[in-house]
């Protein structure tokens, strides 16, 4: 019998009638391994009544309280998180090295989040009228829904909910459905560690559980990371019915090579950028900007090392995976069809299979385009997958232009050895995260993660202070305290004195 993921609300599994599943497969050998319980409204009604119910108790728990819960979790995640790592290497596809990188990279958001205390410290004003003293405040939303994507199913969540949880809000997570089974185990590592049955839960599912949150009167705010439509739509449904809502969505990930650039650095960092988990990362770089005259020597290089690259099962020690799905891997390889028809040079043709692993896996290999146009659809949209276009560009000033042009900005990088130049760069540019020499900037847990334009919706980033302020919201007290002297009544508004 295929096993079954299923919700997990109140500090247990839920063990309901199952209405709906969807299939979670093995992309490395292409078969169905596992079923997930689809939520109904019914369902997500039943976590989102959990969380709400543990909320008053969680709010109130002290800071040291919360703390200990958090130090506690840190410690039994970083001892499990090979078998994290191993569950999304099982149904992502990606090889094991990158998720070990992915569970680290979240467990260092809890490792913010131990600092909560500090964090959460209001300011306060002695005497700012005679006797009179004001101060601020920043308490829990309630309960929060976080929706995540396939990519990285459990450092995405991650950015979120250790925040939301050490500022008191209880959560319901709902991830994708394509690799359910790492935020499971997570779910019982805040168990063992001590956390208050309630304050985390997660539905599985699609649309009916996502619709579910945006329209459930006792959820708060909605952090959500996926694809730029379903962004859009979430922020939209979302704040109409009175959310706070964090919406980051798709990508296309630009880096500008400058002529002065150590081309092998930079043909490395492309391959690393480019290749890494297939392609499938919103940091992926998926647009290299050779500026003239380097074209011809920078793609010689990325091409050249190319043919070391060993795809094939995570599980072996490969540096590619699989696609996370089938109908996702057909989906980038008409892309990389589309841009042959179009014109593109193709160098490197990855729709030319030879993997280490089973001939049913969902498999495309590295594909390099040289003289792409931005007329081009592979320049245009967001592949998810491993296909790397070099667009030639006449100067600086015309790769720069091209970034502010493209819809998309989440991330992007500068390849120099000229200081005067990456610090231009980086005042012009108009993308939310960037790197100089550096391919895939995604900033330290105590540093905000969020795009500009198409790729947020909404005013908050992902973690460092932002997240804080995200799951909070500011009380201020103005105060005086046994003072037994009074001007009488005064109906003018309030001022110094
Ligand atoms: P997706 O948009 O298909 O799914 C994201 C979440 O939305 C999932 O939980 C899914 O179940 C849900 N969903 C899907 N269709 C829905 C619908 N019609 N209505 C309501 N909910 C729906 O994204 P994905 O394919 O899982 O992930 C890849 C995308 O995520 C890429 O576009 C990538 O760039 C983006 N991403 C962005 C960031 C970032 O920080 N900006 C990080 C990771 C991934």
């Amino acid at each position: 019998m295929t096993a079954l993921v299923t919700h997990w609300i109140n500090g247990q599994s839920w063990s309901g009638a199952v209405e709906r599943t969807g299939d979670v497969y093995d992309p490395a050998t292409g078969q169905v391994t596992k079923k997930v319980d689809f939520a109904s409204r019914a369902v997500l009604d039943e976590a989102v009544t959990a969380a709400k119910a543990a909320f008053p108790a969680w709010r109130d728990a002290s800071l040291t309280k919360r703390t200990q819960v958090l130090f506690a979790f840190r410690e039994i995640l970083n001892a499990n998180k090979e078998s994290v790592a191993a569950l999304i290497t099982e149904e992502h596809g990606k090889v094991l090295s990158d998720a070990l990188g992915e569970v680290t990279r979240g467990q260092e958001v809890v490792e913010f989040a131990c600092g909560i205390p500090h964090l959460m410290k209001g300011g306060f004003s002695e005497g700012v009228s005679s006797g009179v003293d004001v101060y601020s405040i920043r308490q829990p939303l309630g309960v929060v829904g976080i929706i995540s994507p396939f990519n990285f199913p459990a450092m995405v969540p991650m950015w979120f909910f250790p925040i939301a949880i050490a500022t008191g809000n209880t959560v319901v997570v709902k991830p994708s459905e394509k690799d359910p089974s790492a935020i499971m185990l997570i779910a019982e590592m805040w168990k063992q560690a001590g956390l208050p049955d309630g304050v985390f839960n997660v539905v599985h599912g699609d649309k009916e559980a996502v619709d579910g949150l945006l329209e459930h009167r006792d959820v708060k705010s909605i952090s959500f990371v996926g694809s730029t439509p379903i962004a859009q739509y979430i922020y939209e449904a979302g704040t109409k019915n009175g959310k706070r809502v964090q919406a980051l969505g798709g990508a296309k990930n630009h880096m500008l090579v400058l002529p002065d650039a150590d081309l092998d650095l930079a043909a490395d960092q492309a391959i690393n950028a480019g290749f890494g988990s297939a392609g499938e990362r919103c940091m992926a770089i998926s647009v290299v900007l050779a500026v003239d005259p380097i074209g011809d020597e920078l793609v010689a290089k990325i091409a050249e090392r190319m043919p070391a690259l060993r795809t094939g099962d995570g599980r072996r020690g490969t540096d590619m995976g699989p696609l996370v799905t089938g109908v996702h891997r057909d989906k980038v390889r008409s892309y990389v069809d589309a841009g042959e028809a179009a014109g593109a040079t193709l160098v490197v043709d990855g729709r030319d299979i030879d993997v280490d692993g089973d001939a049913e896996g969902f498999w495309l290999l590295p594909t390099l385009f040289d003289q792409v146009t931005t007329d081009m659809t592979i320049y245009t949209d967001e592949i998810f997958g491993p296909v790397l276009s070099v667009v030639r560009v006449p100067s600086y000033e015309a790769g720069v232009q091209l970034i502010n042009d493209h819809p998309y900005g989440n991330g992007t990088a500068i390849f120099t050895n000229d200081g005067g130049a990456a610090r231009r760069f980086q005042n012009e540019i108009e993308v939310g995260m960037i790197g100089i020499n550096v391919p895939i900037p995604v900033p330290m847990a105590y540093y905000s993660f969020g795009g500009w334009k198409a790729s947020l919706f909404g005013d908050s980033h992902a973690h460092g202070t932002e997240g804080v302020h995200f799951f909070t919201r500011g009380k201020v007290v103005t105060s005086r305290w046994l003072d037994p002297s009074h001007g009488g009544i005064n109906l003018g508004f309030p001022t110094q004195s």
